[in-house]
């Protein structure tokens, strides 16, 4: 039998009920019907759940509910294994705390200055969310405290440890209280051997939660296409024009290959960006931000360049190449196949790569489909494909007091748009990044640029 899907089935209590149904969380993904539960009842738990299955509210909300607000103490860890997913992570807990009065989130990872950080410590921070390396150094330098958590959480655990962090996350559990005084909370794609040691080591009596493979290899399509050396980057925009999706993430082998694609594509009209290693923070968050609000086609990388990178499931990868190792394959097409769709893997490969296809059919145990180039028929009337947003850029962010509400209303109530031609806001420290529909995107930035935000004026400019 399985479990209630209902969030009122729950012991929660009514605010955050009405909250999560403000949220649109109608009912409980699967791995949150498995684990809230328990985890509510104050159980440890490993949870196997990758990105995108709601795994974040299936400990946020127990998180949550351990939680004092008038305690003005960190109460609740969580360890990530990347700034992207920690900081995704604090948005989630801040969708989910909006019920409660004042709690503060705190995101503290590396590649970011200690100094604004260790200030923000001193304000106070009920949850505090980030890397493991960087939250050693904040205990090591005292600016940080963990001996009133009541819950710890070790998301990606699987990833913490391939990345290197096993030292790094037993130093900073010697600054928790021991775990008969806390929730544990450990989720992971994979369960292998050192994760297991994890739990050991730092759980008491944790109850397994897994879930059958929720993309399962049917709900991933896979296409293969012969194509030589010449056309493999034209026949990508081919495709692309043909399955016109709204998000793809196209791999190529090398950084050389990538930058080809991207310049060929650009010429077609497509929105595509390169994300690549030597992009600076400020530069790879553009381009994260312009992809994550829909107002870029295709993000073209290769696979180190990719590593780390979290983002929703997408409706294609593209494989421009083939890579050589079968394993990375899987990883690559495991990044299609959004909650309950299907997901899209178009492979291009040359004779040259057969022998690598074989050893993917090999891996996957199944034999490939293989689909003529001429069935790219271009279905956008010869309009290339567009992405359904733009992202305006205003030079001014969190320093300058800018909130997303400010320009919500700046946009809405002074310029007059309506409200379904804004996408997502993002405030950073020194931008704001907001997406519009193209329809609009002239008007709010000739309104934005003469009007004000926040009572001054600002500068904004179209990406
Ligand atoms: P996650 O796996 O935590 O990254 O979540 C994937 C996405 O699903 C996030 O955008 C969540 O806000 C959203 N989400 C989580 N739980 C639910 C739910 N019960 N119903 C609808 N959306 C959800």
């Amino acid at each position: 039998m399985s479990a209630p899907t209902d969030f009122s089935t729950l012991p929660l209590p009514a605010h955050v009920l009405a909250n999560l149904q403000a949220l649109g969380y109608e009912h409980m993904t699967p791995i949150q019907a498995a684990s809230l539960p328990l985890a509510l009842a104050g159980k440890d738990l490993i949870a196997q759940a990758k990105t995108g299955s709601g795994k974040t509210a299936a400990f946020s909300l127990p998180l949550l509910a351990n939680l004092n607000p008038r305690r003005f103490a960190v109460q609740a860890l969580v360890l990530c294994p990347t700034r992207e997913l920690a900081e995704q992570v604090t948005q989630e807990i801040r969708r989910l705390a909006r019920a409660e009065d004042n709690i503060k989130v705190l995101t503290l990872c590396g590649g970011a200055t200690m100094r604004p950080q260790v200030a923000s410590l001193e304000h106070g921070a009920h949850i505090v969310v980030g890397t493991p390396g960087r939250i050693l150094d904040h205990l090591e330098r005292g600016s940080l405290a963990l001996d009133a958590v009541s819950t710890w959480v070790l998301d990606e655990a699987d990833r913490m440890l391939d990345m290197g962090f096993a030292d790094d996350i037993a130093a900073v559990a010697k600054h928790l209280p021991p775990p008969a005084k806390r929730q544990t909370l450990l989720f992971s794609a994979t369960y292998p051997d050192n994760v297991a040691q994890l739990a050991a080591r730092y759980q008491r009596e944790p109850v397994t939660v897994a879930l059958k493979e929720q993309h399962s290899e049917q709900q991933i399509e896979q296409r293969f296409y012969e194509v030589s050396d010449e056309q493999r980057l034209h026949t990508v925009g081919l495709a692309l024009n043909h399955f016109r999706p709204e998000s793809a993430l196209a791999f190529c082998n090398t950084k050389q290959q990538c930058r080809d694609l991207v310049a060929v594509l650009q010429a077609q009209g497509i929105v595509a960006l390169e994300l690549h290693g030597d992009l600076d923070q400020r530069e790879r968050d553009q381009v994260l931000i312009r992809f994550a609000n829909r107002s870029c086609s295709v993000l073209v990388a290769t696979d180190v360049a990719a590593r780390g990178l979290d983002i929703a499931k997408l409706e294609a990868v593209i494989n421009v190449d083939i890579t050589p190792e079968a394993e990375v394959h899987v990883h690559r097409a495991g990044r299609t196949g959004r909650a309950g769709e299907q997901g899209l893997v178009l492979n291009l490969a040359s004779m040259d790569e057969m022998g690598r296809v074989g050893r993917i059919e090999q891996l996957l145990g199944r034999e490939s489909t293989w689909y003529p180039v001429a069935e790219l028929t271009d279905r956008g009337g010869g309009q290339p494909l567009r992405p359904p947003m733009v992202t305006l850029q205003i030079l001014g962010g969190r320093k300058e007091k800018i909130r997303r509400g400010d320009v919500l209303g700046a946009l809405t109530k002074d310029i007059g748009l309506e409200g379904s031609a804004i996408g997502k806001i993002e405030v950073n420290d020194f931008s704001t990044y907001v997406a519009v529909e193209p329809g609009v995107a002239e008007k709010a930035l000739r309104g934005l640029n003469a009007g004000k935000v926040k009572g001054r004026s600002v500068k904004v400019r179209r990406l």
